[in-house]
C-alpha cells in the first residue's frame, strides 16, 4: 500500500512527507481517527516511504526491492502489533506473530480499513476484549535490537493502542522513553481517551479525518464496480465510514429495510416487558440466520445514527420523513454510557450467530442484556 493508493487524505500525506522533508520526524505518532478512516493504510504507506530507495512526487516508487516487501507486508523492519485473544493458560505465550499470516490476509482483504470486530471475527475473539499483551513488547524489544542491514528505519504499527494490556505498558512505555536509533513507532486509536497519559506524553499526536462522501464513493466504485448513484448513496450512509460502507454494499438489504422492525425490538426493550420479549424473539427467529445477521449489523448502524442525533441534533443518514418522528424520540433513551453496552452485546451475538448459535436463545439473551442497559442510561 502506498500513498496514491489511499482515498483522500491530501493534507495528511503532505503532513507527513513534511516530516520527513524538513527533518521534524519524531520517533513516535500517535494516528488518531475513527472506524473506517484511513490511519492504517497512511501508516503502512508512510512505512513504504520512509524505506523506499527513490522516493519521488511525495510517494514511495512502488518498484524497488523495499517497496516489493512492503507492498507484500513482508518487510523485514515492518514490525505490526495488534490485539489478540489473552491466554488463558498461564504457559502459553500468545503473539501478534502467531497471526501474522491473518493479517496480512486481513489488510489484503478489506484494503487495510477492517474494523476491529472485523478482526476480532478472523481470528476467532469471542469476548470482544481482544488486548495487546506483554510477549509482544518483549519480541520488539528483541527485534529492534538487531541491527538493520537493508533499511534506513524500521517501523513499528502498533494497532488499537488502547487494547494495550496494563500489565504490559511499563514495558512499551520503556522503549518509547529510550527509543532504539532510526525506529519509527507509528500507534493507531479509535478511542484516544483510553491510553495512558504516559504513553500520550511521549507521542506526537496525528488527527487523521473521516474519509469525504466523494473518497467513499470513489472507492467503492473502484473496489465493487458499481454504479455512481449507487456508491454516492452507500457513501452518504456511512457517513465517512469506509468500513461500515463497504459492508453495506456486501449486504445488499439496506438498513431502511429493517426500520420498523428496529423500532419495534427497541419499544420492547425500553419498557423491558418479559411478556413481549418472547412472542416477539419466536416469530423473529423465523427469518433465517443472514436475514437475522443483516439486522442485527443495521440495528448497530441505527444505534450509532441515534447517539449521533441525540449528541449533535443532526442526522448523518436520510432517514424517511414519515420516521422522523419516532426516531427522533427513540434517540433520547441512546448515549455515550449505554451505546459501548449495545455495541458489545450485540457484536457478541452477531459471532456467536455466525457460528451457527441458537438464535432463539442468543436473541433472548440479548433483549433482555439491553433492556439493562436502557435502565442504566
Ligand atoms: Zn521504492
Amino acid at each position: 500500500m502506498f500513498f496514491k493508493d489511499i482515498y483522500g487524505n491530501t493534507a495528511v500525506k503532505h503532513h507527513l512527507v513534511r516530516m520527513v522533508e524538513d527533518n521534524r520526524l519524531s520517533h513516535a505518532i500517535l494516528f488518531s481517527g475513527q472506524e473506517g478512516d484511513a490511519k492504517l493504510q497512511l501508516a503502512i504507506a508512510f512505512a513504504a516511504y520512509l524505506n523506499c530507495e527513490n522516493p519521488h512526487d511525495g510517494d514511495a516508487c512502488g518498484q524497488c526491492p523495499s517497496c516489493i516487501q512492503m507492498k507484500k507486508l513482508s518487510h523485514p523492519e515492518l514490525h505490526f502489533i495488534f490485539p489478540i485473544a489473552g491466554s488463558v493458560k498461564k504457559s502459553s505465550e500468545p503473539s501478534s506473530s502467531d497471526h501474522i499470516e491473518e493479517w496480512r490476509d486481513f489488510i489484503n482483504k478489506t484494503d487495510g480499513l477492517g474494523t476491529l470486530s472485523d478482526w476480532y471475527d478472523s481470528i476467532g475473539v469471542t469476548t470482544g476484549q481482544g488486548i495487546i499483551n506483554a510477549n509482544d513488547c518483549n519480541n520488539i524489544i528483541r527485534a529492534l535490537s538487531y541491527t538493520s542491514y537493508q533499511s534506513r528505519y524500521k517501523v513499528v504499527i502498533i494497532w488499537m493502542i488502547e487494547r494495550l494490556f496494563h500489565a504490559a505498558a511499563p514495558k512499551l512505555l520503556k522503549i518509547l522513553e529510550e527509543p532504539p536509533e532510526d525506529t519509527l513507532f507509528i500507534l493507531i486509536t479509535e478511542d484516544r481517551s483510553a491510553i495512558l497519559d504516559t504513553i500520550l506524553s511521549r507521542t506526537q499526536t496525528l488527527s487523521i479525518p473521516a474519509f469525504t462522501a466523494n473518497d467513499v464513493s470513489s472507492y467503492l466504485k473502484a473496489r465493487f464496480n458499481i454504479p455512481a448513484e449507487e456508491a454516492a448513496k452507500f457513501a452518504e450512509f456511512s457517513d465517512g465510514n469506509a468500513a461500515m460502507a463497504v459492508n453495506m454494499v456486501l449486504s445488499p438489504e439496506s438498513n431502511s429495510n429493517f426500520f420498523d422492525e428496529f423500532i419495534q425490538w427497541m419499544r420492547i426493550c425500553l419498557q423491558a416487558d418479559m411478556l413481549k420479549i418472547l412472542p416477539f424473539v419466536d416469530d423473529f427467529s423465523k427469518n433465517n440466520r443472514e436475514k437475522v445477521l443483516m439486522f442485527l449489523r443495521s440495528s448497530l448502524s441505527l444505534l450509532r445514527q441515534a447517539l449521533y442525533l441525540n449528541t449533535t441534533g443532526k442526522m448523518s443518514i436520510p432517514i424517511p420523513e414519515s420516521q422522523m418522528a419516532t426516531f427522533t424520540k427513540f434517540a433520547q433513551f441512546v448515549s455515550p454510557s449505554n451505546i459501548t453496552i449495545f455495541n458489545t452485546a450485540i457484536n457478541q451475538t452477531i459471532y456467536r450467530i455466525e457460528r451457527n448459535g441458537l438464535i432463539p436463545l442468543l436473541m433472548t439473551n440479548l433483549t433482555i442484556n439491553l433492556c439493562r442497559a436502557f435502565k442504566k442510561k
